[in-house]
């Protein structure tokens, strides 16, 4: 089955074109700078990559995609109706999701409600969903929540300790994100160690420039590093992760920031990129690092650092762990990132293969720990929009069933 995903956020749209049966991804792009000056729309297929002139909104970017899609010189498509379904990323689901939806009227004013969880996501998200309804009326839509795989927490693991009232009142509770990504890495374990998916244990590091740690218990999320929002747990690419409550008053009286300053600095101006004084993109910092920048060197011990305490955590919680799996940006390209952050582990049964860790073909999946290691260790690459596509075909077929 052709189906379409997309990733809009406020100024961009990501989008993919799969065929489900084979797993190919038959086109790709993204929209940028929609409704700014000089809008664009990349296109690559086959192995070319075009530029297009871009949109002043999501409803023409949506559109323009679609002309590229089924263009007689360069599309990859006859006709629209080739695409049987839109699967849209939706960064929240709350409280309410624990698995993906078909968007209707009704789903499209609960996911408003969830505006104030994900300002600068959530109403992207529903405007690339409204755009595409419009656009292609017919076509079955279907929500992917990054929250849902996370709705298996137990209460222990999502609750913060503050009072209970306000909790419930409000619903501030750890949700969890990157859900698709550690749905997809611990179904393809199951293949890979040939087991049935309620018997895994796994501790999944999902590195990138967003980066959240799972615990994986009998196949489903028991913790997650990611809270109400993506900013709790790992240092990232620019966010702060972890701090101490407090330090949030005293940026702002130090530096004096109104709250959303505050919070805009700790999301965009921390993590790898504020402690190294270079960049957000790891391969810069390593660089700095090697010609002797003192910060640069500090940014990639904490990121190691705040990975590793992250595993151990999760080692306690599971006890008997499967595999420690490794994958996102960071977590399927940097060994020595892997290496810093299961290195002086083997009492905790974790031992590296430092030569494995090295020498293997990026893009594949790849053990990467010792004969002697207790928990095996795994570089496995991700595909969120394959699981979005897989899960979008999934509720189409129950969708034609049913009729
Ligand atoms: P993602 O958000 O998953 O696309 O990951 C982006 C992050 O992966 C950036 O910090 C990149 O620097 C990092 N990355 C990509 N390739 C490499 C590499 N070969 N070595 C180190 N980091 C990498």
């Amino acid at each position: 089955m052709k189906i379409l995903v997309i990733n809009a956020g406020s100024s961009s749209l990501k989008y993919q074109l799969l065929e489900t049966k084979t797993k190919n991804v038959i086109a790709k792009g993204v929209c940028e700078k929609i409704g700014l000056q000089n809008p664009t729309i990349s296109y690559k297929h086959n192995g070319q990559e075009q530029t297009f002139k871009g949109a002043k909104n999501h409803e023409e970017a949506i559109s323009k995609v679609l002309d590229i899609l089924v263009n007689k010189d360069y599309g990859v498509i006859k006709s629209l109706s080739e695409i049987e379904a839109v699967g849209h990323r939706q960064v929240m689901g709350g409280w309410v999701y624990s698995e993906s939806q078909l968007i209707t009227d009704e789903l499209l004013k609960q996911i408003k409600k969830f505006d104030e969880f994900a300002p600068l996501h959530n109403p992207a998200n529903v405007t690339g969903m409204l755009a595409c309804k419009k656009v292609m009326p017919n076509v079955p839509q279907v929500a992917i929540f990054d929250t849902a795989f996370h709705q298996t927490m137990p209460e222990k693991a999502y609750s913060y300790a503050i009072k209970y009232e306000d909790s419930q009142k409000f619903h501030i509770r750890k949700f969890g994100f990157h859900g698709s990504s550690h749905r997809f890495i611990t179904l393809e374990m199951a293949k890979i160690l040939g087991k049935k998916v309620k018997d895994l244990n796994l501790i999944i590091a999902h590195l990138g420039n967003g980066s959240s740690i799972t615990a994986v218990k009998n196949g489903v999320s028991v913790d997650t590093t990611m809270g109400l929002t993506p900013l709790q747990g790992l240092m990232m690419g620019t966010r702060s992760g972890d701090i101490d409550p407090a330090v949030v008053q005293f940026l702002m009286n130090k530096k004096k920031f109104s709250i959303d300053e505050c919070m805009s600095y700790l999301n965009k101006q921390c993590g790898l990129y504020g402690v190294s004084g270079v960049s957000s993109d790891q391969r810069d910092v390593i660089a700095a690092a090697k010609e002797g920048n003192k910060r640069a060197q500090l940014a990639l011990d904490m990121l190691a650092y705040s990975i590793k305490k992250h595993i151990g955590s999760y080692l306690a919680v599971l006890n008997k762990v499967d595999a420690i799996v490794f994958t996102g940006g960071i977590g399927e390209n940097s060994d020595l990132t892997r290496e810093a952050v299961v290195s002086d582990m083997d009492e905790l049964g974790v031992v590296l293969d430092k030569k494995k860790n090295k020498n293997f073909k990026r893009g594949e999946v790849e053990l990467i720990s010792s004969d002697k290691s207790k928990v095996k260790i795994y570089v496995v690459p991700t595909n969120e929009e394959l699981m979005m596509a897989i899960d979008t075909e999934e509720i189409v077929k129950k969708l034609k069933k049913s009729k």
